[in-house]
């Protein structure tokens, strides 16, 4: 069996060496040292100034929302995870969707302006794929009509654009370190902004708004996370390098052996890195994809639709919105099985299954 996805594990007697420590402090849990170390070691290595680390991405998601204040409607992206959608809704606020670029299937900034309304406040958008936005237009837009600007940075852990983090754009940039994220801490997510003041009061809304043991600086709630997990955070962190080398060799293996294949990927932005966190592969029409799909099946290799169908057309809390490119897009595309210990013959039995299923 071949998942499209799974989790990279630390040998265990790594993560073994951070749980004495544990052990020894009997701290578990609430802003502790691994926690902290894992902050910090993120920060360095990425060059970033401020960061939290958060339980969960949609946790931060949640926590940007309210710490910059957001009414009224959110200019989001229907080409993404659940989670970028329902956060703005469980914020109270109302998502208005805007439709992708064909070419990076991330949002379309050409369109933002005409979704702008009077009760517009700020702009959601996703990385997709780690595939960095047009975040210079978005600026400049965002700057022109007074919004704020969030980044789902879910899938963008390690993208760099123009020699920063991507996580350094935007008012404030989320990731997921889920355990299917590209890089995990099991469950967990990050905050990023540039801003101290902002830093300081999403720091007391993780900690249920605390300023002190008889305190409180903020409306909060519970987004801090454990021990346990800036453990598998920092024993994974010094597997990245390599983990990222094999997802890249695997990556070209698969458009090496996929070239006569009439299959394209995403567009990536001119002036960013890789982070090979996905495998999408975009197919003439959405028959020969369900065809493909259905061989792996076969053999017991699974992909995944992601992301289809498009959000704003199956929320049941949102009135159905017609976004023809992200609906033309998203019936074509296909992840397929990308992680750590895939092996390149794997990779070439994936590739001729479905050159087969084309052909046939
Ligand atoms: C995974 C994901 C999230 C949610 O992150 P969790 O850590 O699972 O809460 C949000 N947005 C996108 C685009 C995702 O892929």
């Amino acid at each position: 069996m071949i998942s499209v996805t799974k989790p990279f594990l630390p040998p265990k007697n790594v993560y073994d060496s951070y749980l004495e420590g544990i052990w020894k402090r009997q701290w578990l849990t609430n802003m502790g040292p691994l926690a902290s170390e894992l902050e910090m070691r993120i920060k360095e290595r990425e060059g970033l100034n401020h960061l939290l680390f958060v339980s969960s991405g949609t946790i931060a998601l949640q926590i940007a929302i309210k710490a910059l204040g957001l009414k009224g409607e959110i200019i989001t992206t229907p080409f993404s995870f659940i989670a970028t959608t329902s956060s703005i809704v469980w914020e109270g606020c109302q998502p208005v969707f805007v439709d992708i670029e064909e070419t990076s299937l991330n949002i379309d900034a050409d369109k933002i302006e005409a979704a702008i309304t009077e009760k517009t406040t700020a702009i959601l958008a996703t990385h997709v794929y780690g595939n960095p936005c047009d975040v210079e237009r978005i600026a400049e837009i965002a700057q022109k009509h007074n919004l704020k600007v969030i980044y789902d940075g879910a899938h963008a852990f390690g993208v760099r654009l123009k020699g920063k983090s991507i996580f350094d754009y935007g008012d404030v940039s989320i990731c997921s370190l889920h355990a299917t994220k590209l890089y995990h801490s099991i469950e967990g997510g990050l905050l990023v902004t540039q801003d101290n003041a902002l830093l300081k009061k999403m720091e007391y809304m993780r900690n249920f708004g605390f300023a002190g043991p008889e305190r409180f600086a903020e409306l909060g709630i519970n987004g801090k996370n454990s021990e346990f997990h800036a453990a598998m955070g920092l024993a994974n962190l010094d597997y990245l390098d390599s983990i990222l080398v094999q997802r890249k060799k695997l990556t070209e293996r698969y458009w090496l052996r996929l070239d006569k294949a009439n299959l394209v990927s995403p567009v990536w932005h001119k002036s960013a890195t890789n982070n090979f966190a996905y495998m999408p592969v975009i197919f003439e029409n959405e028959e020969t994809l369900l065809k493909c799909m259905e061989q792996l099946k076969l053999r017991e290799i699974y992909t995944r639709r992601y992301f289809y169908p498009s959000l704003a057309a199956i929320l049941p809390y949102l009135t159905p919105v017609s976004m023809p490119v992200t609906e033309a897009m998203a019936v074509r595309i296909l992840c397929l099985p990308l992680y750590y210990d895939l092996a390149v013959e794997e990779v070439d039995l994936i590739c001729r299954i479905m050159l087969n299923a084309k052909n046939n």
